[in-house]
């Protein structure tokens, strides 16, 4: 035990105390007693060995190679050489070690007494005046099994950060060729001397089309540039139906209850994103229950003020539905509440829990600007409370699908902003042939010019959002909005930026998903057109930061 306290040079990491213990050492015998006390309790296996096998090894270290004590580690050891994966490695350490004055650090592959491999650090030093013991070795063992795992996923989430990246550019570009040739089509399809043969093969060449734009959509939902496709929805509804599906998903052991209000609850909300927030907590709750238990689900209006936000710390007034979720379940301890929603943070076994549920559901909430509290008590089970803000009303404007009703046309004048140029020309095309004058720009400057020109003519603003020259079709709203603050916008995206999300309801601003076809195109540029002008100016929302 004398060895341990000759050990000046404290290596890096969780034994940096040895300085101390040194002048403890040498003034009385208690602190030989003291120094036995962090031998046996350190948490990093401590040995001393010959160059052939160890001679004392801590409990931590017995533990960490799995040997039922040290005496049993170091009687059951005829040579340390079988503690190392690689022979090699071993013998190169220990003569750098020989060689150096100071502690060794490398990270080392070790055998287990089973013949399991464990990756560790290890810190080792040749013993000083350890001639007359035959002790020449002496280190420190932590087993780093578990942070490379953890940097191993990080690495993890940081790749699927770049996929999402890569995917996410592509997908944008993709976007823009395939609402110019979906628009291409379509005008193709207005060709009255068609053959029915032609105009055949050239829906099929649209439905395809549209596979393609459904892949597209996919591909931006994992990299999450997914513009929600917000709509008005009644909740209940959704919930209802969903329920069907999930009943037979959950098991006959778990008793579903849905208190479903009288009234319909109107969300401006993407149906698809809220359905998998619906699932994901559900299943959540049936992993809680393994043995059954209730599930109860409930819609409530929630009316905050400034005066009632205490206990609710992401509020803030308005009126929101308060969509619940609670189960009688195991419940969460306060760690797991704390980490619930960090991606990847799951308590379940390898396979079964993918720890991305609830991150994919606080991005959606987010997304549509709520919040989510949670509650819960270990044995008694959890309430998962999801706050959306409501609409008024339903709203009168639903997006058509392909097949809405022959479009109208008008003799209005169009400025269109669009920086793809194949887009650009298509779109005039259409808006053309219904009878619209356009002017044509390929970035927010060109606008302005134009707009200086002509601005008496120009009845509505049809601009894309994401532009070079670092003006958003965002910004340039802004700008001809300081002339003429009732001017009717359209901006079209493919894209989720921040601004984006600035599109509110109350900002007379109408939202267009690329990629788009012509019939919606033209209904919602004459719906846009024909809205009456707003009484009081129209502002547009701001967000914090
Ligand atoms: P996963 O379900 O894949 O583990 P989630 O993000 O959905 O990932 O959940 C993370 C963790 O939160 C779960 O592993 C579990 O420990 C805990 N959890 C979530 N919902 C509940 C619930 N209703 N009851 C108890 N624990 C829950
Ligand atoms: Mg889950």
């Amino acid at each position: 035990m004398k060895r341990l306290s000759s050990a000046n040079s404290a290596p890096d990491g969780g034994v940096a105390a040895t300085g101390p213990v040194v002048a403890a050492a040498t003034a009385d015998a208690g602190s030989e007693i003291n120094l036995r006390g962090i031998f046996a309790s350190a948490p990093l296996g401590i040995f001393q060995s010959t160059l052939q096998k160890p001679v004392i090894v801590n409990p931590a270290m017995a533990r960490m190679f799995g040997y039922d004590s040290p005496a049993d580690m170091v009687a059951s050891l005829s040579e340390s050489i079988g503690l190392y994966a690689s022979p090699a490695q071993r013998g190169m350490i220990i003569e750098e070690a020989l060689k150096s004055e100071t502690y060794v650090k490398r990270e080392v592959q070790y055998r287990r007494k089973d013949g399991s491999l464990f990756l560790a650090q290890l810190y080792l030093r040749a013993a000083r005046g350890g001639a007359e013991t035959g002790v020449s070795l002496e280190g420190f063992v932590e087993d780093i099994t578990e942070r490379r795992q953890l940097e191993e996923e990080f690495r993890h989430a940081q790749k699927i950060e770049a996929i999402g990246q890569l995917a996410g550019g592509i997908a944008h570009d993709f976007n823009n060729i395939l609402a110019a040739t979906l628009l291409q089509l379509s005008l193709l399809l207005d060709d009255k001397r068609l053959t029915a043969g032609t105009r055949g093969t050239i829906k099929e060449v649209e439905a395809e089309t549209l596979r393609a734009v459904n892949l597209t959509r996919q591909l931006l939902l994992f990299s999450r540039r997914q513009m929600a496709r917000a709509e008005p929805l009644d909740v209940i509804v959704l919930i209802r139906e969903l329920l069907k599906m999930l009943r037979r998903l959950l098991g006959e052991n778990i008793q579903i209850n849905f208190a479903e209000p009288a009234a319909a609850v109107w969300l401006n909300a993407d149906a698809g994103m809220l359905e998998q927030v619906v699932t994901n907590l559900c299943i959540n709750a049936r992993d809680a229950m393994p043995h059954g238990g209730q599930l109860a689900i409930s819609v409530t209006a929630a009316e905050f003020t400034a005066d009632n936000l205490q206990g609710h710390p992401e509020a803030r007034p308005g009126r929101f539905a308060r969509l619940q979720v609670q189960d009688t379940g195991c419940g969460m301890a306060p760690p797991v509440l704390q980490r619930l929603f960090e991606p990847f943070f799951t308590t379940k076994e390898i396979g079964k829990g993918t720890g991305l549920g609830l991150a994919t559901i606080y991005g959606i909430v987010k997304q549509h600007e709520g919040w989510i509290e949670v509650a819960s008590t270990v044995g008694v089970g959890s309430t998962f409370q999801v706050y959306l803000p409501v609409m008024a009303g339903p709203l009168t404007v639903r997006p058509g699908g392909p097949e809405a009703e022959a479009a109208r046309g008008g003799p209005e004048t169009i400025l269109l902003v669009e920086d793809d140029f194949s887009l650009r020309r298509t779109a005039t095309l259409c808006l053309r042939k219904l009878g619209y004058a356009v002017l044509e720009a390929a970035d927010g400057v060109a606008a302005l010019a134009l707009w200086r020109k002509h601005r008496d003519r120009i009845d509505l603003l049809f601009t894309d959002m994401v532009m070079p020259q670092a003006m958003t079709g965002l910004d340039l709203t802004k700008r001809l909005r300081t002339e003429r603050p009732a001017l009717k916008v359209i901006i079209s995206s493919g894209y989720t930026t921040e601004q984006a999300d600035l599109i509110s309801p109350g900002s007379g601003i109408t939202f267009l998903a690329k990629p788009y076809q012509h019939g919606h195109m033209a209904k919602l540029v004459r719906q846009c057109l024909d809205q009456k002008p707003q009484k009081t100016s129209p502002r547009l929302a701001e967000r914090k930061p």
